[in-house]
């Protein structure tokens, strides 16, 4: 049995929808989907998460903009009244909290889909229980989510909240729909957690910085979890613990391209190349972290690279697996750029992936 989690851009119109529909339905054992709220459609687009927020702090037009964006979904999927209903409920308890109306999005988006291919939906809020302090509770959300679960063929899912003891919305940090995928794949103890998104996988570096990243077939929990909680936000690091404990292997795939792999994320692999990423800090500095810092040279090769990109480093650490250095964050895209370059596009040009969309190689140097 597989549990899939779609993404906001896997979910950001009525085709791809559709699209979401006839991957879920192409295999039976893809028992449990879960799914974020419509993200993206393109570049400057809104993500209907952050629409709901301001919706909440009281603006009118983001939540017209919910409104048209759900009932365009609905009326092309031929749902409009029962979605049409349900937005007046959300538009009248926009202002209960901040967290119950950003779960909205992914309420919708997980009763389409049930409506579409006359699925179950079951309520995330009923089986994912926090304690009143807002932490998660493993025990009870695993109980419950098995005794939902079980007796369902197939049953959708909205990603991103659970409840607290008092019934109320609580939702997990942004990008937490990927924690609800985890969640619901070790309670039910599934074959593989597909985890898809809108790239082929992990790349050696954000495909949206730079140009040439290389695909990862296969890379450790452990890794994985650190290049995340580094800044990677190709999956969120509190995903990774439910699915270790159970020994799950995470498959990230594309929605846009089924016939690519993807990433396998498990406890016996190790990705060889160097991975790049990184994040902001407090007072406009950044940090940039390389992973697979083993590799011979590799901080006297990262230093020269940006000395010669004229990049001031104010710090750097080094720890057994991974460097950090630290700098000013308006120098983040150029350090990241200079240091991929360096690290792994120089030393064995032949491997380079033109592009996130390029075609992974059947040779990658990743391969076990
Ligand atoms: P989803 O909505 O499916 O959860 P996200 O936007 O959260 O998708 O994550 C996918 C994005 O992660 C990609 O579009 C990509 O730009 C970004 N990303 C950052 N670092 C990496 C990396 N090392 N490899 C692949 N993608 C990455
Ligand atoms: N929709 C939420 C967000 O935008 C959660 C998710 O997509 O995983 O952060
Ligand atoms: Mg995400």
């Amino acid at each position: 049995m597989i549990v899939c989690k779609f993404g906001g851009s896997s979910v950001a119109d009525a085709e791809l929808i559709r699209l979401v529909a006839k991957i879920t339905q192409k295999s039976n054992d893809r028992r449990f989907v879960v799914v974020s709220a419509p993200g993206k459609r393109f570049a400057g687009d809104d993500k209907i998460t952050d629409l709901l927020i301001q919706a909440h702090q009281g603006s009118a037009r983001a939540l017209e903009k919910v409104r048209a964006r759900f009932l365009a979904i609905a009326e092309q999927l031929h749902m409009e009244e029962e979605i049409a209903r349900e937005l007046e409920t959300i538009a009248r308890r926009i202002f209960l909290s901040a967290d119950y109306a950003a779960s909205r999005g992914e309420y919708l988006s997980a009763r389409i889909l049930a409506r579409l291919i006359d699925a179950p939906f079951v309520d995330a809020k009923d089986i994912l229980c926090f304690d009143a302090s807002g932490t998660l509770d493993f025990r009870r959300t695993y109980e419950r989510t098995r005794a939902a679960l079980k007796p369902l063929a197939r049953a959708i899912l909205p990603g991103f909240y659970g409840s607290l003891p008092d019934g109320s919305i609580r939702t997990f940090p942004r990008g937490g729909s990927d924690i609800t995928g985890a969640l619901v794949a070790g309670a039910m103890g599934a074959q593989c957690y597909e985890n898809w998104t809108d790239v082929d996988g992990v790349f050696t570096a954000d495909p949206r910085l730079v140009e040439g990243v290389r695909p990862i077939e296969q890379i450790s929990y452990r890794q994985m979890r650190l290049l995340s909680s580094m800044g990677a936000s190709v999956l969120h690091p509190d995903s990774i613990r439910p699915v270790f404990r159970a020994g799950i292997p995470i498959q990230l795939r594309n929605t846009f391209r089924e016939d690519c792999p993807g990433t396998r994320i498990w406890a016996d692999a190790h990705a060889r190349l160097p991975l790049i990423t990184g994040k902001p800090l407090e007072s406009g500095m950044c940090v940039v972290a390389i992973l697979h810092a083993e590799a011979p040279g590799l901080l006297e090769n990262a230093r020269a690279s940006l000395d010669h990109a004229g990049i001031d480093c104010a710090s750097h650490s080094v720890f057994a697996d991974h460097l950090l250095f630290f700098l000013k964050a308006r120098e983040f895209v150029r350090a990241v750029r200079a240091l991929h370059e360096t690290l792994v596009e120089l030393p064995g040009d032949s491997r380079t992936c033109s592009s996130p969309s390029g075609t992974l190689s059947a040779e990658n140097p990743d391969a076990h």
